[in-house]
């Protein structure tokens, strides 16, 4: 099912959620226990993240080679392992970072083999251990130029001019940022080139987390004003600890709130931190289904059962 056609038919706001890949070397288990652990609220997409490689040189036989490792693999095997399990549509994430042109249309028609319907286009974020983000020779420098390429081959134009090439029939997400990119020197030019990804090809956009509705009002308002059609599915983080709070903000440049920070702060202990945080969200939750959104986007972890504890507290259980 592509998000769009279901987006289009759904009477009520639809939940998908965004797991990440272990790390190399740990069992999937835990992630599978945490995609249970959510079942009962009927998600109706499971995006899966994706990782660029940081380079390590080693030195062998007295020659210096250049080693891609990537710390968490297997994106592609666990969107087919999810879809075959569960029979939930999933959204694998694919960047730039890391990828060739030509390797990017050869993960592309793997995708496509496997009968994936819907990508989350992205840029990604720099390599591990960079400050900016560095295209591939022959590689993508924007998101746009990676939405630019799935396009193409959903007409069937692949890199090389190819008799009779079958077109490709992905369903193109593309990543927004209510408080604007880190990069971006504003919100409204972060919006102009997040209208030329839509511009480019992109059929959905999910949103970067954030902790205060009117930064997503806003957002969805500028959007509309300047011709961005296309749903914008907010991304909800479930926050229920201390660490969080600390963290979010370095890690995914999303202002904190002063009534969060204190729920979670000011709990004498952890499960008291843990209802504040979830109460808090829950408030954002409801206030985003008030408003009328296509759906939301819940970026689960394993473990915690934090993302439980929210959409119980939405929705009931
Ligand atoms: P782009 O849209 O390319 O934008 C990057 C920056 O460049 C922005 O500042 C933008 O304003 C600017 N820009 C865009 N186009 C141009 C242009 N033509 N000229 C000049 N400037 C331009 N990262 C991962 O590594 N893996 C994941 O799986 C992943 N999943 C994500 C899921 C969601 C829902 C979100 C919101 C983010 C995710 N990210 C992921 C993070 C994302 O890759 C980073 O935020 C990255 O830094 C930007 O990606 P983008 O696709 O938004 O980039």
């Amino acid at each position: 099912m592509k998000m769009t056609d279901v987006l289009a038919t759904e009477t009520k706001p639809v939940l998908s959620l965004e797991i990440t890949p272990p790390d190399r070397g740990r069992s999937v288990d835990e992630l599978f226990t945490a995609i249970e652990g959510v079942m009962e609220f009927t998600p109706k997409f499971i995006s899966v993240t994706y990782h660029q490689p940081h380079t390590v040189y080693e030195e062998v036989d007295g020659v210096i080679r250049r080693r891609p490792r990537r710390k968490k693999p297997g994106t592609v095997g666990i969107s087919a392992a999810i879809k075959n399990r569960y029979a939930v549509t999933t959204i694998p994430h694919l960047i730039c970072g890391g990828f060739d042109r030509f390797e990017t249309e050869d993960a592309l028609i793997d995708l496509h083999y496997l009968g994936m319907e819907n990508i989350l286009a992205l840029r990604g974020d720099p390599a591990p251990g960079h400050t900016r983000f560095v295209a591939e020779k022959e590689g993508h420098n924007y998101a746009s130029e990676l939405v630019t390429q799935i396009a193409a081959m959903n007409r069937g134009e692949y890199l090389d001019e190819l008799d009779n090439a079958v077109a490709t029939e992905f369903c193109i997400g593309v990543a927004a940022y209510p408080e604007k990119h880190a990069e971006a020197p504003n919100l409204d030019k972060d919006l102009a080139l997040l209208k030329h990804k839509v511009d480019s090809g992109a059929d959905f956009i999910i949103t970067q987390m954030f902790f205060k509705f009117d930064y997503f009002r806003r957002l969805v308002e500028k959007a509309r004003a300047i011709g961005i059609t296309v749903p914008i599915i907010p991304g909800v983080k479930p926050v229920t600890n201390r660490r969080q709070i600390e963290q979010i903000p370095r890690l995914f440049f999303a202002t904190m709130p002063q009534e969060l920070v204190t729920a979670v702060e000011g709990a004498k202990t952890p499960a008291q931190a843990f209802k504040g945080g979830t109460r808090y969200m829950a408030g954002l939750f409801q206030q985003l289904l008030d408003f009328g959104v296509p759906g939301i986007h819940l970026f689960i972890q394993e473990k915690s059962g934090d993302s439980h504890a929210l959409l119980s507290a939405v929705y009931g259980s």
